[in-house]
């Protein structure tokens, strides 16, 4: 049993979960320029500023969201990233936020997360009519998720690693959905930004919970 097990086994304390939103506010903040980078490359370049918006938003909320119960403290993130964030990414992300924050008993256990992280899975299909193999977000999301589901020794490693590689993968595929598609098949050849940061949340996670 590796570090992110014994966490959803057991509570998530004030200060754990302090901890788990001040590391992926700032991963996403630090790395605003890179998503901005990989979005100027296929996008409109904003992908870096609007969620630096969203969790510059979250980070200033920091004492009352460490001191909601965690389903509660979600939900409010969710809420945050549907008003601030904006672009396609807002609505998208606060709709995994929400549904997860909805999903999720106040003491989750392992399983608990790998269903609730599902359901906010289909609730960002739905929302955005989008499946895995378009380039977007959920090319990191669903396979993190089958990981959490497999469970198994050194999780938080493996499922990290899972997220980097996922996003990384993004490379070789060619948009559907937002506005990478406009580009076609001259979207083959960079990383989505999505994924990218959807990567960037996990790997956070993963090093706090593993560690
Ligand atoms: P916008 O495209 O409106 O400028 P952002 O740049 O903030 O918004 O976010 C772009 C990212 O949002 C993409 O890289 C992709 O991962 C994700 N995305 C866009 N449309 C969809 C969709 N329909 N389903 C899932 N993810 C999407
Ligand atoms: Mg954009």
């Amino acid at each position: 049993m590796d570090g992110l097990e014994q966490v959803a086994e057991h509570r998530v304390d004030q200060t754990l979960q302090r901890r788990l939103i001040e590391t992926v506010a700032s991963v996403v903040i630090d790395h605003a320029d890179e998503l901005t980078a990989l979005d100027q490359a296929i996008g409109d370049g904003d992908h870096g500023i609007n969620l630096k918006r969203g969790f510059d938003a979250v980070r200033a909320d920091i004492d009352k969201l460490a001191a909601q119960p965690l389903p509660d403290a979600l939900k409010a993130i969710g809420t945050l990233l549907v008003m601030k964030v904006g672009g396609a990414s807002g609505p998208l992300y606060g709709t995994l936020f929400l549904t997860l924050g909805k999903e999720l008993p106040p003491n989750p256990t392992l399983a608990d997360l790998a269903q609730s992280f599902a359901k906010a899975i289909e609730a960002v299909k739905a929302r955005g009519k989008s499946t895995a193999g378009q380039k977007t977000m959920l090319d990191v999301l669903v396979p993190v998720q089958s990981i959490l589901a497999e469970r198994g020794i050194n999780l938080a490693a493996r499922t990290a690693a899972a997220a980097a590689s996922a996003a990384e993968a993004t490379r070789g595929l060619r948009a559907v959905r937002g506005r990478a598609s406009f580009l076609g098949e001259r979207s083959v050849g960079h990383v989505d930004p999505g994924a990218r940061s959807s990567a960037l949340m996990v790997m956070a996670i993963c090093h706090v919970l593993g560690g």
